[in-house]
Formats: C-alpha cells, sequence, structure tokens
C-alpha cells in the first residue's frame, strides 16, 4: 500500500478495504469487537502490527492486536500530547503511526500502526481519518449498549439484593448479608458496616474476597474526623464510605453508622451508583428491622399484661364464689326470722349475693375464653332436653314456653359452656321483657337452631352490633336501670362460635326480640337412619 499510494488500484483497494472494515462493524455490539475489527483491518491494509488501546482513568491500555499482542506495556496519558492527538487525528510517534478515537469530545481509544520507518503520505492520513470518523461511531454506538446491558445487569443484581435484604428481622444477619452484597455488586475486596460506639466506630459486620482481608474491627476516632480515621485505618485503598442509621444506641443521630467498602483499584461511577441504591435498600430493611422489633417487644409486653390479667380475674372470681355461698347460705337462714323487714334485707342480701356469683362465673368464663388454651369437652346429648332443663331454674313465673321437635335433637357440646350460653340468652329475655317468652328447638340436615323470642324493650337498631362486644349495653336497658354488665352475650358468642357455631339476633324497639343460637352438626351429629337411596347429610 505504501508503494502504489495515490494511483487509481490502490484508491479503489483502500476504498474496498473500507467498506469491508464498515460492513464487519456493523454487527460488532461490544467496544471490544468494535477495536478488534479495525486493528485486524488497518493491520492488514498497512501490512504492520496494528495494536487497540482502550482509554480510561488517563491511561491506554492495550486491549487487542492485528498480531499476539504479547506483553505491550500501557501508555500513561503524560507520554502523548492529547490535545494535539484529538486535534489531529493522526499523528506520529518514534517509528509508530497513531490514530485517536474521538467521541463526545472524549478520547476513546487509540490504535498504533507499528515500526515504520518513514512518515505516512498523505493520502493514508486521510484514509485513517475518515476510518477514524466511522470507528469513532461505531465505538460510541457499541459503549451506549454496554452502558445499557450494564443497567440492566445492575437493576437486576439489586432486584436480587432487595429480594435477599428486605425479609432480614434482626440487625446483624442483615448488616452482614449486605457486606456480602456490596462486596459482590462493586467487585470490591473488603465490605464493612461499622457502628459509633463512644469514640470509636466498631464493627459489626464486614464480608473480604480474601480471608487476611478482614478489615480493622475497631476505628479509634479520637479527636480527628471519620475521613482521616478510616484513611489511617485502611491505607491507601480507594474507598466509599456511606452513612447508615442504625437501630439501637445513638439512634436518634442522624446516622451512627457507617458502611465501608474498599478495594485497590479506583470505584467508577457505576460502583458509586450501586452502593447509593444499595443504601436506599439498606434503609429500608433496617427499619423492617427495627419495626419487627418494636412490635415483637410490643407483643410480648402485651401478651405478658393479658396473661396476667387473666390470670388475676380467674383467681379472683374462683376466689370469689366460696364467701358468697357461705353469705347466701346464711342470709337463706334468715328467711326464718319471724320479722318482714328482717325477711326483706335477708332477700335482698340472697339476692345481690346471686348476682355477684353470676358476675364471678361470668369473669371466670371470660378469663377463660381469653387464654390460649380454651377447649371443649363435647358429648352428644339430645339439645331439647338439655333447654328444657336450663328453663327450669331460670323460669320463676312459668314465662317460658318450650317447644321442639319429638325426635331427640342429637349434638355434641359441651354441657357446661352451652349452659352459660342459654341461662344468659334465656335470662335476658326473661330479664329484658315482663310477657311470654318463646323457645323453638329446629333442626334441618347442617344445623340445630334454639330460637329464644321474648316480647320486650327491644333493641335499638343504632345497638344491634354494640351488645356482643365486651360490655356492650343497648342504649335503652340503662336508661330504664336494668342492671347488667354487658358481658354475658359477648361470652355467649365466644362460646357458640367454638362450636363452630353463630349467634343471630333480630329484634325491634319496644316489640321484643329474638336470638337464635345456630350450631352445626360439622360431624359431631349422630348419623340419623337414612332410607337407601336417599342422599344423606353433606359432610361440611
Ligand atoms: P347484660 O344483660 O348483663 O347487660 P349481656 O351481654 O347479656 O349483658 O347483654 C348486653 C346488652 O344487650 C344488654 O345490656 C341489653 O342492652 C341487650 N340485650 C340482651 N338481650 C336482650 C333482650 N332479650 N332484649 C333487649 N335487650 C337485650
Amino acid at each position: 500500500m505504501i508503494d502504489d499510494t495515490g494511483t487509481p488500484v490502490e484508491r479503489r483497494r483502500r476504498a474496498e478495504s473500507l467498506e469491508r472494515t464498515m460492513f464487519a462493524l456493523r454487527d460488532a455490539r461490544e467496544a471490544h469487537d468494535v477495536l478488534a475489527i479495525v486493528a485486524r483491518g488497518l493491520g492488514r491494509d498497512f501490512r504492520r502490527p496494528c495494536v487497540a488501546y482502550e482509554y480510561r482513568d488517563h491511561t491506554f491500555r492495550p486491549v487487542v492486536s492485528s498480531e499476539p499482542l504479547g506483553d505491550r506495556p500501557a501508555i500513561g496519558a503524560g507520554e502523548l500530547d492529547l490535545e494535539m492527538l484529538r486535534l489531529r487525528v493522526v499523528m506520529r510517534r518514534d517509528d509508530d503511526d497513531l490514530v485517536a478515537i474521538t467521541s463526545d469530545g472524549q478520547l476513546r481509544a487509540l490504535f498504533v500502526l507499528e515500526r515504520a520507518a518513514a512518515p505516512l503520505p498523505e493520502d493514508d492520513v486521510k484514509y485513517l481519518r475518515a476510518v477514524a470518523a466511522h470507528v469513532a461511531l461505531a465505538l460510541a454506538n457499541a459503549l451506549a449498549f454496554d452502558q445499557l446491558r450494564r443497567y440492566a445487569a445492575e437493576g437486576a443484581a439489586l432486584t436480587e439484593a432487595a429480594r435477599t435484604i428486605l425479609g432480614f428481622t434482626e440487625l446483624e444477619p442483615l448488616a452482614g448479608s449486605l457486606c456480602r452484597l456490596a462486596l459482590r455488586l462493586t467487585l470490591a475486596e473488603r465490605a464493612c458496616i461499622y457502628a459509633h460506639r463512644g469514640d470509636s466506630l466498631v464493627r459489626i459486620a464486614f464480608a473480604a474476597a480474601r480471608h487476611e482481608l478482614g478489615p480493622p474491627d475497631r476505628v479509634p476516632l479520637g479527636e480527628i474526623d471519620i475521613s482521616r480515621a478510616l484513611a489511617a485505618a485502611f491505607g491507601s485503598a480507594p474507598l466509599i464510605v456511606t452513612r447508615l442509621r442504625l437501630p439501637g444506641e445513638n439512634s436518634s443521630l442522624d446516622h451512627n453508622g457507617l458502611l465501608v467498602v474498599s478495594r485497590s483499584h479506583a470505584f467508577e461511577r457505576a460502583d458509586l451508583r450501586m452502593i447509593e441504591t444499595l443504601k436506599t435498600l439498606a434503609a429500608l430493611a433496617i427499619r423492617n428491622v427495627d419495626l419487627y422489633e418494636q412490635s415483637t417487644n410490643a407483643n410480648r409486653a402485651l401478651a405478658e399484661s393479658n396473661a396476667f390479667k387473666d390470670d388475676l380475674m380467674a383467681m379472683f372470681a374462683h376466689d370469689f364464689k366460696g364467701p358468697l355461698t357461705v353469705i347466701s347460705g346464711f342470709s337463706e337462714l334468715l328467711f326464718d326470722v319471724d320479722d318482714p323487714e328482717v325477711q326483706h334485707s335477708a332477700r335482698t342480701i340472697v339476692e345481690q349475693t346471686r348476682r355477684l356469683a353470676r358476675l364471678s362465673e361470668d369473669a371466670l368464663t371470660l378469663a377463660a375464653t381469653q387464654s390460649a388454651g380454651f377447649s371443649l369437652s363435647r358429648a352428644p346429648e339430645d339439645l331439647a332436653e338439655f333447654v328444657r332443663g336450663a328453663v327450669g331454674p331460670l323460669d320463676r313465673d312459668g314465662r317460658v314456653v318450650v317447644e321442639a321437635p319429638e325426635e331427640p335433637v342429637l349434638i355434641a357440646f359441651d354441657r357446661a359452656r352451652l349452659r352459660h350460653v342459654i341461662d344468659n340468652v334465656i335470662g335476658n329475655a326473661l330479664k329484658y321483657s315482663s310477657d311470654r317468652v318463646d323457645i323453638c328447638i329446629k333442626e334441618d340436615d347442617y344445623e340445630a337452631r334454639i330460637e329464644v323470642a321474648d316480647r320486650g324493650i327491644g333493641i335499638p337498631s343504632a345497638d344491634i352490633e354494640k351488645i356482643f362486644a365486651r360490655y356492650g349495653r343497648g342504649a335503652n336497658a340503662r336508661s330504664r336501670g336494668i342492671a347488667g354488665s354487658g358481658v354475658g352475650l359477648y361470652i355467649t358468642k365466644k362460646i357458640v362460635e367454638v362450636h363452630g357455631g353463630r349467634l343471630e339476633v333480630s329484634s325491634i324497639e319496644n316489640e321484643g326480640s329474638t336470638f337464635s343460637i345456630v350450631l352445626p352438626f360439622v360431624g359431631l351429629r349422630l348419623a340419623p337412619a337414612i332410607p337407601p337411596g336417599e342422599p344423606g347429610p353433606v359432610p361440611v
């Protein structure tokens, strides 16, 4: 080429060669491929070794060559006149011809055509400038593509990181994981988290690429500032230092912890970006840990206070019963005294004592329903028979009418607990009405119902929900001065629900109320005789 420059044949050859190189560049996605294609093309065109250098951190590093690359040294920026190189594009240095590739005003690469005794003729220089212009474009595209790919990879790595660290509930394992992630995301050699303790930074977690690289476990601060203390502890290694807010000691400070990442060569902007995002994730994860700890503590305190309260209630209620029985027993003896005033007082004492006994009974059941181990001891029994048995002692003035199927309604329930339910619902019907009370026991294939209907004061519609809450009472019951605690239905509903059933109510104020205790058979029903061919009960 050098021999026949300028001839039409040579010009055509060069044009063809340029076209070939450009064609190959069309498919080059990565910067390395672009450099390799062009180095090979120029080496072939000029029949001289051509080495491609990448320009980064003020240094040209050999990347690829038209011949085996061998051990070529890097070229420092100071060894060349960069301004001149950028301006002229093609420059001679000793026996070499240099071709600079510039895009967006930045030097990107350098091709060195090695060893030629004579300077290049003007046509060759023009040709190389044309090549450089095309390569600059191809390289810019490749760099943009590379950057896109890096962003995508960073995004994937950070999504993965988020998934890893947002699940932690304790600080120490979280800090360890953060260090490992920082190491991986930036290809660093050491990553550690320090907490401010007194006048030192104390290491609480670290990760290192190699065993011997463990970062210092304590960095004394004394009078000096953090960056100088870290420089003293880490030597000249490049560092990324990020502030964190850790829970625990000094957590009210704006930051009381540091994430320090170090490696032997300089960090790039992409690394800083990664650590910045990791810091945002870390802040979220640390907050999670903090909230988790706070809620665990609060739960523990709550559980302790609940257990204490339940114990206390059970103890009170239990210990009340003995003395109350004694009081009412002795008071009943006074009924025989031949003095109406004494008799009246004795009756009041007995009534109030009974009320107190019922309240303590309620308290005992309430405590039991609140404790974790509220369980039932069920046995199958005829529900209608059971209800009739409960009505007797409650219905002192014969107001209750019970209607039930002729066949026994066999269902398994906890006697003591269901007695509490029935006593409460029938007791209320009698207490909040003065007319007759109708109890109707029904069943279908799935459930049994005990409906208790009265014609009493009813419940204001605004209070219907409220009466099932603890201490919830209807406004009309209060305003009429009818004694009550508002605990009975709360317990009743709980007991029915533990049986797998539900408590329903329909009521109209001043007309009356119907409470329905609904209990499912759910595998507890004693199988009725099913005539062959008829569908049996569907298991629920
Ligand atoms: P208590 O009757 O001791 O107040 P309950 O929990 O058994 O407690 O009942 C809660 C409230 O529901 C009562 O205070 C009353 O306002 C209302 N209530 C319950 N049953 C009836 C009823 N049959 N008729 C009218 N109101 C009722």
